[in-house]
């Protein structure tokens, strides 16, 4: 057990900037660093100063990889990073980002928040090609070297619409900027303008506020957007598909303070509180969340319900990757590492405990352990989205189905494995409603089966 296996692991985050009034390196570490929550295996930056690509990543933080040292030696004023949390491929450098590869005349560096479900396919049924970025950019380097004249967005616009799955890319060459995002648009992507008039692309809109870049817009499913000394222009690769944009960002995955398809994540997480409140009300003491991503719904819940909100559980800010702990006393301890109970606010309470949603409810059992034994008098679980009851093949690592607790058993056996009075799930029409008045265009497949591409 690891010590946040409850959950499921992140995407990725991708971000980019072009602006050749400054060198962008250190810009770059500030949109990562926004995006660290994406993604805590691996990060790396690829800068070019016109003429060639420097390509500098590592494992772990990106506060950790990169000093002032390694940032002076990335010169340039354009740059593409990435946070990596391993979806295919093992977490081992070789499949840190960005990749970068030669071909012909031309070199190009590529960052992928995303997993495609035909890797294999597109692979050619070969093993061991790494990661399915790898693959992607692989597929251009043969387009580009099979070429006469070898441009990266002609490779782009043929390579493209042959992935299936979920990808928001940034990728450039030694001097343009490119953005491109599948036709469903499950990940996120936006454009932000420097006061400086250079353009950045980020995976969420607090690596735009923190670099200081405004958000333009959102990039379209199925859409290349090339960024250089003209400005922005657009292609569309394919023919938009339905829209299927993940639903976990809302839930779990995007920062509260940011702002997907139009929606505030922070007060779509509240609106899903209020709606679980309206839902399965309960008499009880205290309101408090698990710790953070449930936060908001936790307001939100205390907000209808009238009940007092308040902190039971203290996370440990610091924890950065997993370990597997050998011994059962050590795994004990793993769990406390997270999270500690804050005795005087729950011994005594009817506690309603909010959790945005439940995976393996590895760690949550464990958690509701340490409330009961810090003396709560009643715990009843809110979760702020369905059972998850099927995998994630668009980016969310959250193993296979039979590791999924929702996929084998009952609610009320949940219930009792976690040793809860009550347990009540927000149901996906509420979910629906609480992300946005016009809920069309989300993926919902983890919850309902129902994917929005055939999975080879
Ligand atoms: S299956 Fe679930 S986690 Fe994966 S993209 Fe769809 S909604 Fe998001």
């Amino acid at each position: 057990m690891s010590v946040a296996s409850d959950q499921p692991k992140e995407a990725c985050g991708v971000f980019g900037v072009r602006d050749p009034q400054q060198p962008v390196s250190h810009l770059t570490y500030l949109g990562l660093y926004a995006l660290q929550h994406r993604g805590q295996e691996s990060a790396g930056i690829a800068v070019s100063d016109g003429t060639k690509i420097l390509v500098d990543k590592d494992m772990g933080l990106v506060s950790t990889i990169f000093d002032e040292h390694r940032l002076r030696a990335l010169p340039g004023g354009m740059a593409i990073g990435h946070t990596r949390y391993a979806t295919t491929g093992a977490s081992a450098w070789a499949n840190a980002q960005p990749v970068s590869r030669s071909a012909g005349n031309h070199s190009f560096a590529l960052g992928h928040n995303g997993n495609l479900v035909n890797t294999t396919d597109l692979a050619g049924g070969q093993p061991n090609l790494g990661s399915d970025s790898d693959v992607i950019a692989g597929l251009l380097a043969d387009t580009l070297t099979s070429q006469d004249d070898g441009d990266l967005i002609a490779a782009m616009t043929g390579v493209l619409p042959r992935l299936q799955g979920a990808y928001s890319l940034v990728v450039m060459d030694e001097t343009r900027l490119i953005g491109a995002r599948d036709p469903h648009g499950f990940r996120p992507l936006f454009l932000g303008r420097l006061d400086t008039g250079g353009w950045v692309l980020a995976s969420e809109t607090p690596a735009l506020d923190v670099v200081g870049a405004r958000l333009i817009r959102e990039i379209d499913p199925a859409e290349i957007v090339i960024i250089d000394d003209d400005g922005v222009r657009s292609i569309q690769f394919a023919a938009p598909q339905p829209r299927a944009l993940c639903s976990f960002e809302f839930v779990y995955i995007a920062r509260p303070d940011g702002v997907l398809a139009g929606t505030g994540v922070h007060a779509a997480r509240r609106r899903m509180g209020k709606a679980l409140a309206q839902q399965a009300p309960v008499d009880a003491d205290l309101v408090m969340p698990i710790p953070d991503s449930s936060i908001p719904g936790a307001q939100g819940y205390a907000a209808a319900s009238g009940i007092e909100y308040g902190d039971g559980l203290i996370k440990n800010r610091y924890i950065g990757r997993t370990f597997i702990a050998p011994t059962q006393a050590l795994r004990e301890s793993a769990v406390r590492i997270k999270f500690n109970p804050i005795v005087d606010m729950v011994a005594g309470k009817r506690l309603i405990v909010v959790e945005d949603s439940i995976v393996r409810a590895t760690t949550l059992r464990g958690t509701m352990g340490m409330l009961r034994d810090a003396g709560a008098a009643e715990i009843h679980l809110r979760v702020l989205s369905p059972p998850y009851r099927w995998s994630c093949f668009y980016g969310l690592d959250t193993g296979d189905r039979s590791k999924l607790i929702a996929a084998t058993m009952t609610t009320e056996q949940i219930r009792d494995h976690l040793d809860a009075d009550s347990l009540a799930y927000l149901t996906l029409d509420r979910l629906r409603e609480a992300i946005s008045p016009t809920p069309d265009g989300l993926c919902t497949a983890c919850l309902t089966g129902d994917y929005p591409t055939p999975q080879s």
